[in-house]
């Protein structure tokens, strides 16, 4: 057990437990061996206006061994489908430590994750790698660099607790920040395992917290639905932008107020293919590149079964009523996604024909196992000689009818340059590169994670230094296997 209260870096509200008590257990995070900063978001602690008490080394809070003031910890209850199977799961690794309220008055989770065992552990042993926590920690930074919405990191902290996978690792306890971590999973939990009063407290906590315009709607809990479908959709658009694959996107993976968050076996795309998947856990490629929209689809169904009883009592009037909200997804998807591929290209106001531009720009790429990210830094960026002549090659068609079409559009090529350029990052953070900084950083060597951390900061930004950064050897790809929570 964590010992007192003495501190008071974070600005603390716990409205979590105002939910009924089903949804948490109430548990202090383990002592650790020996907590020191690995790495520490210094950018994120001032945007979030979190004080650093110098009497007291942050390390202690943030390995849990000091709990600050106003904290009341938690394990959060939820359950949710794996790979299409129904499961009690819950935070079994993870404590919330509170919500931080900044300056501004916006609300955080604040989460420690890797910080031991909660009565929802099962057989876990509450514990995170130093390798697995600095990946989130890179990955979390980097999506958000890139303008999408997911979990921040604040702070690593290693620890001299051994922690027993396929063989001994070094601990680490992560913090992570999240609007909040309710999931898809918490809303099936309720509807599973808790009564329908307490599925409606949910409802009300999560409108109340993220969603406070839809209090007034004649039909609440549907048009829960209908945003968190919007929010998801808008979200997975951003993935497929930039090449993200999630890897593991189980329902209690899926957040409400559409963030990106748990990072454990995803990774970015090189070569273009829809049926990309490096997680070792996924055989049958479920959470693949391509399928994550459909994917989504299916967590956002399950939702709406969690959400029934509150949509009408009347059961068969509840499914027509949700079935009508889920009947947009497609249309709603499809259109966001071709916007954003039109952007890619430089088109802001397609015509009927542009399509068949995007459909054969994939089919071209998807032929020559063509980069998805340098393939669109090719189309923009002016003297660019990272392009591989095959590729290249194979595209001179194309961008010939490309660049006859930008030469139509009425704001003009420069100005689709600048859209290009606003949505398409020049750099990812490549598997290859993202590995070698981990096994380094694990060894005591940071100097390549920082140099990653920096660059990915500004991943819109062609620079002369970062070259390296931009490129992979496409073999390591091929056998590359990415793990869940280690
Ligand atoms: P994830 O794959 O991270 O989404 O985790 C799925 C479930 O497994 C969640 O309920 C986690 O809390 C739990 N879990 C993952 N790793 C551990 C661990 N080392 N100890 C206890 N529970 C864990
Ligand atoms: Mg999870």
């Amino acid at each position: 057990m964590a010992t007192k209260k003495n501190n008071s870096a974070f600005n603390f509200d716990n409205t979590y437990q105002l939910l009924p008590s089903v949804f948490y257990k109430k548990v202090s995070p383990a002592v650790v061996q020996n907590p020191r900063i690995f790495l520490f978001n210094d950018v994120l602690r001032k945007e979030l206006g979190i004080q650093i008490n110098k009497d007291e080394p942050v390390s202690q809070i943030l390995s849990g061994n000091k709990l600050p003031d106003n904290s009341a910890p938690l394990a959060q209850a939820y359950a949710g489908h794996q790979f299409g199977h129904f499961t009690m799961l819950g935070d079994g690794r993870a404590i919330l430590l509170g919500e931080h309220i900044t300056p501004s008055g916006k609300r955080f989770d604040i989460q420690l994750k890797g910080s031991g065992q909660t009565p929802y552990s099962r057989n876990g042993d509450g514990k995170a790698t130093l390798k697995s926590m600095l990946r989130e920690y890179l990955i979390s930074e980097a999506v958000h660099h890139l303008g999408i919405p997911g979990s921040r990191s604040l702070a690593v902290v290693k620890t001299d607790d051994p922690v027993y996978r396929e063989d001994i690792n070094k601990g680490a306890v992560l913090t992570r920040v999240m609007k909040s971590h309710i999931r898809i999973g918490t809303f099936e939990y309720a509807g599973y395992f808790a009564t329908k009063k307490d599925l409606a407290a949910l409802a009300d906590y999560t409108i109340n917290r993220h969603f406070p315009d839809l209090s007034g709607h004649e039909n609440p809990a549907l048009s829960l639905l209908d945003r968190v479908m919007r929010l998801q959709i808008e979200l997975i658009v951003e993935w497929m932008r930039v090449g993200f694959i999630h890897g593991v996107m189980n329902t209690d993976n899926t957040s409400i107020c559409g963030e990106t968050f748990d990072y454990g076996p995803c990774a970015f795309m090189n070569s273009y293919n829809p049926e990309t998947v490096f997680s070792s856990i996924d055989r049958f490629g479920r959470y693949s590149f391509g399928n994550q929209p459909k994917v989504l689809k299916w967590n956002i169904s399950k939702l709406a079964e969690a959400l029934l009883p509150l949509i009408h009592t009347d059961e068969d009037k509840a499914i027509s009523l949700a079935i009508k909200i889920i009947n947009q997804f497609d249309s709603i998807y499809s259109e966001k996604w071709y916007k954003m591929m039109f952007a890619k290209i430089g088109i802001e106001e397609p015509e009927e024909e542009d399509v068949a531009l995007i459909d054969e720009l994939m089919n071209i790429m998807l032929k020559n196992g063509a980069d998805y990210t340098n393939t669109f830094t090719s189309l923009y960026l002016d003297n660019w000689l990272g392009g591989n002549t095959r590729v290249m090659e194979a595209l001179q068609d194309w961008r010939k009818r490309w660049r006859e079409r930008l030469g139509k559009s009425k704001k003009g090529v420069e100005y689709a340059k600048s859209l290009m350029k606003k949505t398409n990052p020049v750099l990812i953070p490549r598997n290859f590169h993202v590995e070698e900084a981990i096994d380094l950083a694990d060894e005591g060597n940071l100097s390549k994670l920082h140099l990653l951390l920096n660059a990915l900061r500004t991943p819109y930004d062609y620079k002369e230094e970062i070259k390296d950064l931009l490129f992979t050897d496409k073999k390591f790809d091929n056998s590359y296997q990415t793990f869940c929570g280690t």
